[in-house]
């Protein structure tokens, strides 16, 4: 089973998270098995961003989908992993050309440095015109280098756009994609544990607090193959055997990470309405169905003539979307 594990260090302003998924993300590659499947730094890259996006889905307790994008110049076009408030993931990528297998993330998707990372969080119950927030780094550091693993590329995001020092390992292959997540809690707001002290707007500092970074090193320890084939409670154990771990029962039953894609035929239908009747007209004229495939799970949507033309027909019984919004 796939798990998710969340804990705190007693009395330090620190918190942690692993996740290992193991039947979950087989399923995501057996899914994309029939399409021929991914190069093996695609398979992992992948991995990385379904583990990472998992952490991040636990980390804020987001209300809606939170999406990971990896995009640019290269073959590899487009990477996406997306994950529900109940841990349900999907995830798929785009390849178009040669990628080495032990490629690494530039020669991929930022041979001349125009490769992005997006985090969007899309809301559940989004408003009339309300739009999903989205974040977008380039994947190169500071000094304009260019960085060559997601880890750093996450860590450098916190670091950016939500002022948190973070540390992340994380590693995948065909069997199971997992990842630890180590944050700094702010010292001040809600979640402040430290209490109130002389010490603690100095601790607040990014980068300085001791035992964060204490805890970060011993975290940046884990190798990626110990990652990949240790259980939980021995990465643990192992890492942070002196530390006072305070563990929550681990996300389990329902709350278990697991592959489930959210495509449905009304979305599809949907999406066929925004192409408009022309487009559609067109497609069935030359091909006599209109078929579309889901990137995510292969489903595989079919619309006939007379599907189409319903389509249509409810859209013309509805008041145009401007009118909607009032
Ligand atoms: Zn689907």
């Amino acid at each position: 089973m796939s798990e998710l594990h969340k804990f705190l260090f007693e009395g330090l302003p620190v918190r942690g998270m692993l996740v290992r998924l193991t039947e979950s993300w087989r399923e995501v590659l057996c899914r994309h098995a029939q399409s021929g499947g991914y190069p093996a730094a695609v398979t992992e890259l992948l991995g990385e961003m379904s583990a990472a996006a998992v952490l991040m889905q636990g980390n804020i307790k987001f209300n809606g989908a939170l999406v990971l994008q990896v995009f640019g110049d290269g073959p590899l076009k487009l990477a996406v992993a997306e994950v529900q408030p109940d841990f349900g993931f999907r995830a798929t990528a785009k390849v178009s050309g040669e990628v080495a297998d032990d490629a690494p993330l530039s020669h991929m998707v930022n041979v001349n440095g125009q490769g992005r990372c997006a985090i969007t969080l899309d809301p559940k119950d989004r408003l009339p015109g309300q739009q999903p927030y989205q974040g977008v780094v380039p994947l190169s550091g500071d000094r304009h280098e260019k960085l060559e693993s997601l880890q750093e590329v996450l860590e450098h995001y916190m670091l950016r756009s939500e002022q948190l020092d973070t540390k992340l390992v994380l590693a995948a292959n065909g069997e199971i994609a997992a990842g630890l997540l180590i944050q700094r809690l702010p010292a001040t707001g809600q979640d402040n544990l430290a209490g109130s002290s002389a010490t603690q707007a100095e601790g607040d500092a990014i980068g300085v607090n001791e035992d964060y970074h204490r805890i970060a090193t011993l975290a940046a320890s884990l190798k990626p193959e110990e990652l990949l084939t240790l259980d939980a409670e021995t990465i643990l154990h192992r890492l942070f055997w002196q530390e006072n771990l305070l563990r929550f029962e681990p996300e389990g039953g329902p709350l278990a990470p697991k592959f489930a894609c959210t495509c449905s035929r009304e979305r599809v239908g949907n999406m066929l309405r925004s192409l408009g009747a022309e487009e559609v007209e067109a497609i069935l004229a030359e091909r006599g169905e209109v078929e579309v495939g889901c990137d995510f799970c292969g489903a595989q949507y079919r619309f006939d003539p007379v599907d189409a033309a319903q389509l249509f027909l409810q859209q013309e019984r509805q008041p145009p979307a401007g009118e909607q919004l009032h």
